[in-house]
């Protein structure tokens, strides 16, 4: 499961668009922040399940959140502006009888790294898919016990455009957006929904309350980054008898809300900026990262684990410095450098 918005420049100051997704992953999935600077490859590229042809030049550096075990990343943001988010859909065609191919995380990772804007990405995506196709376990079989794959649909933002894309195998519709989007865990292009939702997926139940919710939180001009970031954190969302399946999302042993991240993409002159968080957005705290810059995250578990090891001393010193960064805007290093130090004072 997952969420994402996007709020273009109409929506929100003028002056940039403002991306958001919550990572909805089995609860003990670990996933890293990381930054990957550009990178030459010169032998094909190993990514989660296949062998592809390198990218002809250098790689663009990207701020990823990247579920362990998988070469793809849940969500990101590049160097030029460009971020990019998945979610799991589901279709008329049985993704378990399709061979090993690209995840949708590879997807996003390779749309990051092979894209200066939202429009180049949905060309790499989609000539990716075609080319090599979509398919295999999209959750680590090890910790799931089996292989679990879905198709994936994409929400692709920069500073000035923004798209979705929604695929079945290597069938895909994308849809550009004028002003904000939401999408969630099913289809929503108008043809593509009609064509190849799954008439058995209870959407009712699971996708639809946190999709109004989103869509309800765009609506409300203007959309700012602590709007998104109490959308992200709230637990209002479920529909009645669902408890736990809202936007931030607690379902004990099944699903659970792993990593966040907000994003600024600006073009003129100044780096676009994603504040990142680890963990259950309501128990952990978002930390900017001025995309570019070099840094170290803590590790997941530090942050899954305030839940249970966080007292309330803890938290409100948490807090307090997710306050202070976010106006004092240190460098990426620092930011994360000043999160390791709170977390290990409090014995984190
Ligand atoms: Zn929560």
């Amino acid at each position: 499961m997952c969420d994402c918005l996007v709020a273009l420049p109409s929506t929100t100051d003028g002056t940039r668009t403002l991306f958001a997704k919550n990572s909805d992953r089995p609860p003990t999935e670990p996933q890293d922040v990381v930054w990957h600077p550009p990178r030459r490859d010169h032998d094909r590229l190993r990514v989660t399940n296949i062998e592809i042809e390198p990218f002809a030049g250098e790689t663009l550096g990207c701020v990823l959140s990247r579920p362990r075990w998988c070469w793809g990343a849940e969500h990101g943001v590049n160097e030029a502006g460009v971020a990019i988010g998945n979610e799991a859909i589901y279709t008329t065609l049985d993704p378990r009888a399709v061979p090993r191919a690209l995840i949708g995380m590879d997807l996003v990772r390779l749309g990051l790294e092979r894209s200066t804007s939202a429009a180049e990405a949905v060309g790499v995506i989609t000539a990716l898919l075609e080319g090599y196709g979509q398919g295999g376990s999209g959750h680590d079989p090890v910790i799931v016990g089996a292989d679990k794959p879905y198709w994936s649909s994409f929400l692709i933002a920069d500073a000035h455009d923004a798209w979705v894309v929604e695929t079945s195998g290597t069938t895909w519709a994308a849809e550009q957006i004028t002003t904000a989007a939401a999408i969630s865990n099913r289809t929503t292009i108008a043809a593509f929904d009609a064509e190849h939702r799954h008439p058995r997926q209870p959407t009712e139940r699971f996708v639809d309350a946190r999709l109004a919710a989103s869509r309800a939180v765009l609506a409300a001009e203007p959309v700012t980054v602590p709007g998104l970031m109490r959308h992200l954190r709230s637990h209002d969302s479920c529909a009645p008898g669902e408890d736990g399946w809202s936007v931030c999302m607690h379902v004990p042993g099944v699903e659970a809300t792993t990593a966040s991240m907000v994003a600024e993409l600006v073009t003129d002159g100044r780096a676009s900026r994603a504040w990142m968080l680890l963990g259950s957005p309501c128990q952990s705290i978002y930390v900017p990262t001025p995309i570019g810059e070099d840094f170290v995250a803590p590790r997941w578990e530090r942050f899954a684990g305030l839940v249970e090891a966080a007292d309330g001393e803890a938290m409100a010193t948490l807090h307090q410095l997710e306050s202070w960064l976010a106006t004092e805007c240190p460098s990426a290093a620092d930011a994360w450098r000043l999160v390791d130090e709170t977390l290990t004072r409090h014995g984190l």
